[in-house]
């Protein structure tokens, strides 16, 4: 489901910050404790914040356990901002998901992540080529959205973490503008939402150009995210004139 309006503007866009990994996430900083992330949002004036840590194939339904010792971190804990516990959930091949669909719906926001390539579980396309894993990566979107599981796909065609070629470029611009248009058009119909995700932004401007631009031509929702591992990157407002640059 969306959570908010649509809209193009940055500056409304870095309201809402639906991407914070807390350190539930063995990647993020001890510093992220969900009540000093919310702390911080509220300081920042943010009006949404969303927690999204990982899940993994080898501990299905864990982000279950994980929603429920959150929600009592933050039991009591006053703020302003709305905040959503939700989880960065992997389809780490096609049609394969880490949880059980009532694990996923018991979330307040599943954001999907379908390019963890780095990840030893994930599974690739058998021909090493950026055209094949541009296709890998649409089939595996598509087995997404049939599922009905997400509200949003996490740095959606990214490809910094395919490591098979010298130029990780070549895959975003392996992709087809008709393709991108297609499969956006088609999540948005199942209220999924399309992520502008800053460093995947930052490590990639010219394809993030154009699918913002596809995107607006689309009507898709974009959430912003700054897939946070520190405090210090909760407030998006910071990165709005950088986002701007590159994707205007
Ligand atoms: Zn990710
Ligand atoms: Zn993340």
């Amino acid at each position: 489901m969306f959570f908010h309006d649509k809209t193009y503007d940055i500056d409304e866009l870095a309201r809402w910050n639906l991407h914070i990994h807390t350190n539930f996430s063995r990647c993020a900083k001890p510093e992220m404790v969900a009540r000093d992330i919310v702390k911080t949002a509220d300081e920042a004036g943010l009006e949404i914040i969303a927690l999204t840590d990982h899940n993994y194939p080898h501990k299905p339904n864990a982000v279950a356990q994980q929603r429920y010792d959150l929600t009592r971190e933050l039991d009591g804990f006053e703020r302003n901002v709305k905040v959503l516990i939700g989880a960065e959930l992997s389809s780490y091949g096609i049609n394969k998901f880490a949880d059980d669909i009532a694990c996923d719906n018991s979330l307040d926001y599943r954001l999907y992540t379908t390019n963890h390539y780095h990840q030893d579980y994930w599974e690739h396309p058998e021909a090493k080529t950026p055209r094949a894993y541009a296709e890998h990566m649409l089939a595996i979107m598509e087995g997404v959205i049939e599922s009905g599981r997400a509200d949003c796909f996490a740095h959606p065609f990214m490809a910094g973490y395919v490591k098979a070629f010298d130029d990780f470029h070549d895959v975003t611009r392996a992709f087809k503008d008709n393709e991108i248009g297609d499969i956006m058009e088609k999540a948005h119909k199942k209220e999924i939402a399309w992520e502008l995700n800053v460093p995947a932004i930052f490590g990639d401007h010219a394809f993030f150009n154009r699918y913002f631009h596809i995107g607006k031509e689309v009507g898709v929702v974009f959430n912003l995210g700054t897939d946070a591992h520190a405090l210090s990157n909760v407030d998006p407002k910071k990165f709005a004139d950088e986002l701007k640059r590159i994707l205007y």
